[in-house]
């Protein structure tokens, strides 16, 4: 969002400090959560996959270690690489298509690997890859816009593999040709990922058991706070916040609103429930975002963490629902 869309397009509203931050009570809050924990959520908690933070960071140092990774390019091939290297022994489809920008012919790679469940219906959880095609000649490489949150669901990858799932099957996708073929954005020339498998799946009826879509984007910020979002559906949006209490990490949500159109938003437009986990305030007035400076040393594990013990919380409450 230049303050428009991080890896997106318009972010049309953003207050600071508008509800949670103001009224929160870090002591009060500390001890209802580990109230919480200890008398009825420990058990629930406990079955939860674990989330390994230090092994997600070192994903995220595997992906920007191969340089700006944007369509079409040498190192987007070798991250597309990569991330199937992780997968091996897991169902995967790869969508691949290409897309015809006024900037030539590109090829798009969307991957999603496939976690069967016992419930009939799927949760999805995404992210992008790439990196900016206008910035490709600069050392810019995206490490938490596209890598943090494509370390994320690899981390996950690692939790579900080989186990049962009791539960919504689960789709992990690392979706491609997000970010904008032009600076500052340009909604006719992004999102091509998400928008090829939104359609794809809406004709062969795969769109209509997915219960819920759930994107991670810029989520390594070591000074994190994820947007309460305006425009995400709201029983949704609430679910996260609830996720985020029961494992003790709310205090880095939603004390700022802002409304975010990114890859969730061609699922919203077609009524598949959707939310995006996004700290779109990277550096004082996300100064880092979409330039050099969007390196490793700006990430912490522990964000990593927090994000991903809260996704696999929610992903639990969902199969509850
Ligand atoms: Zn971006």
């Amino acid at each position: 969002m230049k303050l428009g869309g991080p890896c997106f397009l318009v972010l049309l509203l953003l207050v600071a400090g508008c509800n949670a931050r103001s009224a929160f009570d870090p002591t009060a809050a500390a001890a209802a959560s580990e109230a919480l924990v200890g008398q009825k959520a420990i058990s629930a908690i406990e079955s939860t996959p674990v989330f390994d933070a230090d092994r997600a960071m070192q994903f995220v140092k595997g992906i920007v270690a191969f340089g700006p990774r944007p369509i079409g390019s040498e190192s987007h091939k070798k991250v597309e690489n990569y991330i199937l290297s992780r997968l091996k022994g897991i169902e995967v489809e790869q969508d691949a298509f290409d897309v015809h920008p006024t900037e030539g012919t590109f090829p798009v790679r969307n991957i999603v690997a496939k976690f069967p469940g016992t419930k009939d219906g799927i949760i999805v959880i995404a992210s992008h890859y790439d990196t900016n095609w206008p910035l490709r000649n600069e050392t810019y490489v995206g490490a938490n816009d596209g890598a943090s949150s494509s370390a994320l669901l690899l981390e996950i990858a690692d939790q579900l593999r080989g186990k049962k799932r009791e539960g919504y099957s689960v789709w992990l996708l690392w979706d491609d040709g997000e970010e904008s073929m032009r600076l500052p954005w340009y909604d006719p020339e992004s999102l091509y990922g998400v928008r090829h498998l939104a359609e794809k799946w809406q004709s062969d009826g795969t769109l209509k058991k997915i219960k819920a879509f759930i994107l991670e984007d810029m989520i390594g910020d070591a000074d994190l706070n994820i947007e309460k979002l305006t425009n995400s559906t709201p029983w949704l949006e609430d679910l996260v916040y609830q996720a985020a209490t029961r494992v003790g990490y709310q205090s880095h949500f939603f004390a700022r609103e802002a409304q975010v159109e990114d890859d969730h938003q061609p699922f919203l437009d077609r009524g598949v429930p959707a939310t995006d986990l996004i700290d779109f305030n990277y550096g004082y007035n996300n100064v880092f975002w979409h330039t050099p400076e969007d390196t490793v040393d700006k990430l912490s594990p522990k964000s990593l963490g927090i994000v991903g013990a809260v996704t696999l919380e929610t992903v639990r409450l969902i199969d509850q629902r």
